[in-house]
């Protein structure tokens, strides 16, 4: 066990984006790899933003995709409560220390006045509003009194002017800010809870943590982090700060426009999370090899921070991932397919064609559609007519042989052969082979008859080979759909 200690810090403000599965997993495999641990916070510090149920959906989607933390929820360790709600009193105590040092204050504005501030930086066309350092410099006996008021505060960080602030991040280098872009943010709000850029720095450094590896949206609000570390007089952890991703093609995060974007609904649509993980090992790193196919084992043996990609986004390929979850449906054996497909369908509630058909056949099945699925709910579609009879539509027959009275005696002489082949000997090889020799017969065209035999059986016009079909329908249900098209 080395002293390596990286944290995922999720926000329940809302659902996990495959983005945050892709932060967790790095950080994840980096835990495993320098056999150190793993720890997940919860940052419930926005009362505002607080969705009901958030964190329960959080922990359960990074599970879902076969990840798991070592400290955290449900994990006591020993720097817990691994909750910020449960640990307002530290907050507090470090914002007071900060303001006792002089590197925090008490800010008494009033929303209107912070309201009529931002407006009118707004008119002078800042890019961005700023607190103009109102309470910066009250006096001690001000403060004093309107604390004894009871006026509502929060307390501000005191960001100090004409001064150079930089750190050295594992991705992008060293980098530098000037302090007079950086706002002097809220760090404890009026409801006594810390902001984000308070809680996370105490929790970092009282938690051990040695790597901070999250997105690099988060790399704007460093600079207070290290203004922080430095007021308290704290060693810094390493920043790792990777790309986010984007759709590809555009200069965009990925957007609901073009598919899923929360964790879940991608396990929803069907996708394996082998697969999903290991399309998103490769969003961010590479192994600077041609190979693709990566197991969890071998992620964790090469992933190494120096391999990050040093760009702003990565494009999130919805096609390659597609591409990958095919590879990795083919790969697998039928039956572990099928028991995939049983959880799936279970935990979304999906309806697998009413389910009346017995593990045997739903197998046959899956095996024949496997090479043509590229997702479960694509399995959903194209295996309809092995569960209900396809709704056939009488103009339709005849579009292969453009000619009733032939299709009719196609599909009769079919019926006359099929009925005659015994249970033992209803496989698809013997069906092809009578079928043929009954076309040949009879002069008709091989296209035609089979095109005509497919679309009554199926209801489709590109299948799986029909004689397949056939044989796994089985005798009695192929030849009461043969008759009821011959009806028709
Ligand atoms: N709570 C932040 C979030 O929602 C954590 C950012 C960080 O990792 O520092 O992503």
């Amino acid at each position: 066990m080395s002293n390596i200690r990286a944290r995922m810090a999720p926000s329940p403000t809302g659902e996990y984006h495959i983005g945050h599965i892709r932060t967790v997993l790095y950080n994840y495999a980096f835990c495993k790899k320098e056999k150190g641990k793993f720890i997940i916070r919860i940052e419930d510090t926005d009362q505002e933003r607080y969705v009901e149920g958030a964190v329960e959906r959080i922990l359960d989607v990074i599970l879902d995709y076969k990840l798991d933390w070592d400290e955290g929820p449900g994990k006591e360790g020993e720097y817990g409560p691994y909750i910020q709600s449960q640990r307002l009193d530290l907050y507090k105590k470090y914002a007071k220390e900060l303001v006792e040092k002089g590197h925090a204050y008490y800010c008494f504005c009033t929303k209107e006045r912070l309201d009529s501030m931002r407006e009118e930086q707004q008119k002078k066309g800042l890019s961005k509003t700023m607190y103009d350092g109102h309470c910066r410099n009250l006096s001690k006996t001000d403060v004093e009194k309107s604390l004894i008021n009871n006026i509502s505060y929060v307390v501000r960080l005191k960001v100090p002017q004409n001064e150079k602030i930089s750190f050295d991040d594992a991705v992008y280098g060293h980098l530098e800010f000037n302090s007079n872009e950086v706002d002097d943010s809220i760090l404890l709000k009026s409801d006594g809870f810390p902001t984000y850029h308070l809680g996370v720095v105490i929790d970092d450094h009282l938690m051990r943590i040695t790597h901070v590896m999250r997105g690099n949206d988060w790399l704007p609000s460093t600079p207070k982090h290290i203004l922080l570390y430095k007021y308290f007089g704290w060693d810094l952890p390493v920043f790792v700060h990777l790309p986010n991703l984007k759709e590809k093609g555009e200069n965009r995060k990925l957007s609901k426009r073009y598919g899923a974007v929360y964790a879940v609904d991608f396990l929803k649509e069907g996708y394996l999370v082998d697969a999903l993980i290991n399309f998103l090992m490769f969003l961010g790193w590479n192994p600077g090899t041609e190979k693709e196919i990566y197991t969890m084992e071998e992620f964790i043996r090469d992933f190494d921070i120096e391999r990050i990609h040093k760009t702003d986004l990565v494009a999130f390929d919805r096609e390659k991932l597609l591409w990958l979850n095919g590879y990795y449906i083919r790969q697998m054996k039928p039956e572990n397919l099928y028991n995939e497909l049983k959880l799936w369908s279970k935990k979304f509630n999906i309806d697998l064609h009413g389910n009346n058909f017995d593990d045997k056949y739903n197998v046959k099945v899956l095996g024949l559609l496997q090479e043509r699925i590229k997702t479960l709910s694509e399995y959903v579609d194209l295996s309809r007519y092995f569960y209900k009879n396809p709704i056939i539509q009488k103009n339709l027959i005849d579009e292969f042989t453009k000619d009733t009275q032939r299709s009719q005696e196609i599909l009769k002489g079919l019926n006359t052969i099929y009925n005659n082949v015994r249970k033992d000997n209803w496989n698809s090889e013997n069906l092809e082979k009578l079928s043929h020799e009954y076309i040949e017969k009879n002069n008709y065209k091989t296209k035609e008859a089979f095109m005509t035999l497919r679309y009554v059986i199926t209801g489709e016009k590109a299948t799986p080979p029909i004689f397949d079909i056939l044989s796994i329908l089985g005798k009695e249900e192929v030849l009461v759909r043969l008759n009821l098209s011959i009806n028709l």
